[in-house]
């Protein structure tokens, strides 16, 4: 049986692996190629703080599902001691000890193999697919291949694969900015969200694609709409855009949700103290919508308390939280009476123009003969008791 391997920390695992992977597969006509996270990699440490063995092998899974005949084994994972691919391909070959073995690696990796634990009996072994990490290591791959025949024996091929350009490490670097979604498969992008790996702040126009289907359509220009506001209002009052961006694209996230399914929600977050008045309807999906974004998006407290407070307001707002709450308010779809002064007093006055609506919103609610949720008249007297910015 012709079967391959590729071995690596995949932490997290990428476009560049996966699609090396399935040319790779496809080049070599491979009846089976195993996908194998090291436990202990013998060649560098493990980054503190990041993924869980079991999380990379989760995360390999999502990778490469896609690609047939693929495999992820946690042999490694589960190995103790330092994750030699000498005794991976022992145990490989075990099983098939006619079969023809392929190990697939990139640039990298094929350079260093001679120094690898058991290098030169990997060589000498095994058959090697090399493929270029960046655009322009052909001629590098062609003359390792050349010198591991000579030397070694070696049966080695280069895989035509285009070459994009990525680490792992640099990943992990982009996530923290709020950017990188593009590099990674769409599933491990989603799962490095909701388990909050990397200290991942969500990228914008990602998060956007994930949440949408959660929204009613006819919900989306508002959303749409918040979201520029919000983006504006950070700019302008020197917020983070990036969580203004994140909370406004989260805020409505559990509103057509039925009531059962948020307070499930809240009571899974467990630090969401709301008991459910049915009088305060309105806010619930602000408290709900925030356990959800935490729990699926893996948003930062701030951004979570933005979404939890932008129907109610409280006292002692963040300007992150005033922003979303000013947002959801003023977003150029608003109508309500009175919105063009807030509109206008968001620009010059941040806590007025938040004074002015929450009167607004209070009087509104009292001509409904609704209750307002009591945070809302708590925030209000805060602001005009002038404790602004405490
Ligand atoms: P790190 O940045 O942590 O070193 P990495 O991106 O190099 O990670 P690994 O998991 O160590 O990823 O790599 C596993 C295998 O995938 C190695 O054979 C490596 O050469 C190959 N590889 C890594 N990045 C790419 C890429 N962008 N394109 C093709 N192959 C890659």
């Amino acid at each position: 049986m012709r079967r391959g391997f590729l071995g690596g920390t995949f932490n997290p695992p990428h476009l560049g692996h996966v699609r090396a992977a399935a040319k790779a597969a496809k080049e070599l006509g491979l009846e089976a190629l195993y996908v194998i996270p090291a436990g202990i990699p013998p060649h560098k440490e493990l980054p503190e703080g990041g993924a869980a063995g079991d999380q990379r092998l989760e995360m390999a899974r999502l990778a490469f599902r896609d690609i047939p005949g693929l495999e992820v084994l946690d042999w490694e994972i589960r190995r103790a001691g330092k994750s030699y691919t000498a005794d991976t391909v022992e145990r490989l070959l075990s099983e098939d000890p006619e079969g023809e073995l392929w190990m697939l690696c990139g640039t990298d990796m094929f350079e260093t193999l001679p120094d690898w634990y058991r290098g030169d009996w990997l060589l000498r072994t095994l058959h090697v697919a090399a493929y270029p990490r960046k655009a322009g290591e052909e001629a590098r791959i062609d003359a390792l291949a050349e010198e591991y025949r000579r030397e070694y024996g070696a049966r080695t091929r280069r895989i035509g694969v285009r070459a994009l350009d990525v680490s792992s490490t640099e990943l992990r670097e982009l996530l923290h900015r709020g950017k990188g979604a593009s590099l990674l498969p769409k599933e491990v992008y989603r799962y490095i969200l909701k388990n909050r790996l990397y200290a991942v702040r969500p990228e914008p126009d990602a998060l956007w694609e994930l949440v949408r289907p959660w929204y009613k359509k006819s919900r989306i220009p508002h959303v749409e709409g918040c979201r520029r506001t919000a983006v504006a209002l950070a700019r302008r009052w020197g917020a983070d855009e990036l969580d203004a961006e994140n909370a406004a694209i989260l805020h409505d996230i559990t509103k057509k949700m039925p009531v059962e399914e948020q307070l499930q929600y809240c009571e899974k977050r467990g630090n969401i103290n709301f008991s459910y008045h049915p009088e305060y309807e309105a806010a619930l999906h602000a408290f709900s919508g925030a356990a959800a974004a935490a729990l699926e998006f893996g948003v930062s407290p701030e951004v979570e308390d933005a979404i939890r407070w932008h129907t109610t307001g409280r006292a002692d707002m963040s300007l992150l939280e005033k922003i979303i709450w000013l947002a959801d308010y003023i977003e150029p779809g608003r109508t309500t009476p009175g919105v063009e002064e807030v509109r206008r007093l968001a620009e010059s006055d941040l806590d007025e123009a938040l004074r002015r609506a929450l009167k607004n919103s209070l009087r509104h609610l009292e001509e409904q003969s609704w209750t307002p949720h009591p945070a809302t008249r708590e925030a209000l007297a805060f602001l005009c008791r002038g404790e602004v910015g405490k």
